[in-house]
């Protein structure tokens, strides 16, 4: 009896204190990060001069290029930060303020490959990052495990909501069917003659982002989903007409076509991500988008537009229920992406006719991943960070859908063995 309320009682006490840890509230200061070469020369060591013991800290290197490092802190002032020179092998540093703590995402020199720890120095309170020379395979082990760290996470009022297909849904049974999920056709629009949206004023061309954005889409493809491959409709900056963009697709049994375009308006306020899918454009704006994105064939029948007729979208639409159905689902889970993940403003999933997706036997969609007449969004479009964040988030799209058929086919499998 006496025991137990000894224990009880330590129970209690145990609970006091951990409530009493976490709710110390000591003024911290990130006063200073530094950079210097190890006396060793194996490597570097970059110093975070905190005045005071942080939660915790965590460091991932998503990529080989790309070291993620984040402080947890629910009191950090870093409002008298002194920020380091950029060494020979970084290419740039990108500080990260939120509501968890502080971080940053370290841009390292192509050909720079460096494994990383982090760690309390001796006096406990400042946290160093060493970055110990390293070969490509080595990195490139470490990065196979190393997820992105997503900043807006860390923001508070995010918002996460889940749905997904069933194993019996038609879309998933025709596309069972045919090919299964294996080839994915990336279309970076414009190129060459038609540098699609420009912004004179900070020499920003739209054919640029939407190549250097598929690339990068494809290489995390290549990276992290080998078993799909990944078929580009241009991989330089080389004029490539719609049509086709839509018989490459077609002639590699494409499972996915995804064409990767840069948006513009005349309000320079307009910012965020419009997805696409094809179909009757259903509002006023998709239709603005659609006029523009399908001018181009302006330019390649020398004549006047070509625009899809509501006759001509209804029987496609018709005639491709499953392919818009998928087209859809994945347009959903790449808004999320970049709505809750990206830290975009997303301006939805929408409709339209538009000519590069007219016709392909596939699900289709054609994603607007900013404006290049707001010149915030312009910038961030053509920044290294901003260009890995909206790479990632339509390729977790891309995972996610995939994840998602696997486990429709497993289900299936499962079903046919148990009969
Ligand atoms: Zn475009």
């Amino acid at each position: 009896m006496e025991r137990m309320s000894i224990l009880a009682i330590l129970l209690v006490t145990g609970i006091l204190l951990l409530f009493v840890k976490t709710d110390t509230y000591a003024q911290q200061n990130l006063d200073r990060i530094s950079i210097s070469e190890r006396s060793d020369g194996k490597g570097f060591v970059i110093r975070n001069h905190l005045t005071a013991t942080p939660d915790s800290f965590k460091i991932t290197q998503p990529s080989s290029d790309l070291i993620q490092f984040m402080i947890y802190s629910s009191n950090l002032d870093v409002s008298d930060l002194t920020k380091p020179d950029l060494p020979g092998f970084v290419r740039n540093i990108e500080y990260q303020n939120n509501d968890a703590g502080f971080g940053y995402d370290i841009f390292l020199e192509e050909g720079s490959y460096f494994s990383t720890t982090a760690y309390h120095d001796r006096n406990g309170v400042h946290i160093l990052i060493g970055l110990e020379h390293a070969t490509r395979e080595v990195v490139d082990q470490i990065t196979a495990n190393s997820d992105f760290v997503y900043w807006y996470d860390y923001q508070e009022n995010n918002v996460e909501f889940d749905f997904r297909f069933s194993a019996d849904d038609d879309a998933f049974i025709q596309m069972r069917n045919n090919n299964g999920f294996n080839v994915i056709v990336i279309d970076p629009g414009h190129g060459g003659h038609d540098p699609g949206a420009v912004n004179r004023s900070l020499g920003i061309r739209e054919k640029d982002i939407a190549l250097t954005v598929a690339l990068k889409v494809g290489e995390y493809i290549n990276q992290y989903m080998p078993d799909v491959e990944v078929v580009y409709t241009r991989k330089d900056d080389r004029f490539v007409e719609l049509s086709r963009r839509g018989k490459i697709a077609s002639e590699v049994n494409g499972d996915l076509f995804i064409s990767i375009h840069v948006n513009s308006a005349r309000n320079s306020q307009a910012h965020g991500a419009e997805i696409y899918f094809l179909g009757l454009a259903r509002s006023a704006s998709a239709l603005e988008v659609m006029k523009r994105e399908n001018s181009v064939i302006d330019l390649e029948n020398g004549g006047g537009p070509t625009q899809l007729s509501e006759e001509e979208l209804l029987i496609f639409e018709l005639a491709n229920a499953g392919n818009i159905a998928i087209s859809e689902r994945i347009a959903m889970m790449m808004e999320d992406q970049f709505r809750s993940r990206a830290q975009r403003r997303s301006r939805g999933v929408k409709q339209a006719g538009f000519m590069v997706l007219w016709n392909l036997p596939m699900p289709a969609l054609l994603v607007e991943i900013g404006f290049i007449t707001n010149p915030n969004e312009a910038r961030y479009m053509s920044s290294e960070n901003g260009q890995t964040i909206l790479a990632s988030a339509i390729f977790r799209a891309i995972r996610d859908f995939k994840q998602e058929y696997d486990r429709s086919l497993r289900q299936t499998n499962n079903r046919v063995s148990n009969d």
